[in-house]
């Protein structure tokens, strides 16, 4: 079961085009949906998960008919949103037992079943006691795939899951994920690159509301192959850098100032050749159209 989105606008109220006839076929297992901040991310992942209107375009999912068949999405949608309130006072326990009477699994003894295996899959047994308010931001984010993951959804879908989580936290989110069965197609949107060439078999970018690029992370990579160059500069000479040549990326590698530079031919003897990465190709399809933008 795909899910195929064909053609999908949108533009707000305030006159700004968020999705730009996005089409995407997306198979089962994850997908990562990787954009700059305000690329579309979150307006798409709402529209698939029901919650607002596209103004033109289709989606469906297997024989359901996203955009206008709402009820029949959410029985078999598991959401994780970018901004995931709880209820402070509850345990996580409760809510959970909860969210599971209200997702329709009325019998007792299959929802204490269903919470307390949940509550081990996401690592928070010994927590389940504790309210959730005082749970840290990697406990609540397993919390919201625990809560996702009620009725056995086949289209999860997690919005930006791991800003603000530490390095464990996310290493611990990224493994729950990838636990989660073959057959669910699982839609990972994010900023950070790493979170995708991890995890992901397929994915897309996407910019200013456009799918700029889309593919097998691996494959995507290979075409940028021979093509990224490296040098170590005085960080007053960017300019120069960016005016003559196609300066993708500037980082800090030991305190002194790195350029990655995407070109067919070395761009002089100076440049050394850079083993190309899925940040390599992220910031070559993003740079030119983030600097075309006006301001
Ligand atoms: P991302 O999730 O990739 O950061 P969003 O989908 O949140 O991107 O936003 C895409 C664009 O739409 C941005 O320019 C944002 O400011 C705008 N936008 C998002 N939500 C609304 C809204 N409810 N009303 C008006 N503009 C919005």
């Amino acid at each position: 079961m795909n899910l195929q989105i064909s053609n999908l606008s949108k533009t707000y109220h305030n006159g700004v085009q968020a999705l730009k006839n996005v089409s995407l076929d997306i198979p089962a297992g994850m997908f990562g949906l990787l954009g700059p901040n305000g690329a579309g991310k979150s307006s798409l992942m709402r529209t698939l998960a029901t919650l607002q209107q596209a103004d033109s375009g289709t989606v469906t999912l297997g024989d359901i008919d996203v955009l206008n068949e709402k009820e029949k999405v959410r029985k078999i949608l598991g959401y994780l949103p970018q901004e995931f309130g709880v209820y402070p006072k509850i345990s996580s326990y409760n809510m959970l037992d909860h969210i599971a009477t209200l997702k329709g699994v009325s019998n007792k003894a299959e929802r204490k079943d269903l919470v307390e295996s949940l509550l081990n899959k996401t690592n928070l047994w010994q927590f389940r006691n504790k309210s959730l308010g005082s749970y840290s931001g990697g406990m609540k984010q397993r919390f919201g795939i625990a809560q996702a993951l009620i009725g056995n959804p086949k289209l999860i879908i997690v919005d930006e899951p791991t800003a603000g989580l530490d390095p464990a936290e996310r290493v611990r989110f990224h493994n729950l994920l990838s636990e989660i069965g073959e057959n669910t197609i699982i839609i990972l949107s994010t900023h950070i690159v790493e979170d995708i060439s991890n995890l992901c078999s397929s994915m897309a970018i996407i910019c200013l509301g456009e799918v700029v690029i889309k593919g097998n992370p691996i494959t995507l990579t290979e075409a940028v192959k021979g093509r990224i160059w490296e040098k170590t500069i005085e960080k007053a000479d960017l300019v120069n850098y960016q005016k003559e040549l196609q300066v993708i990326s500037t980082y800090l590698k030991s305190g002194q100032t790195v350029i990655h530079v995407l070109s067919d031919n070395q761009p002089d003897l100076s440049f050394k050749p850079s083993v190309a990465n899925l940040e390599d190709v992220y910031f070559s399809e993003i740079t030119t159209r983030m600097e075309a933008m006006p301001v």
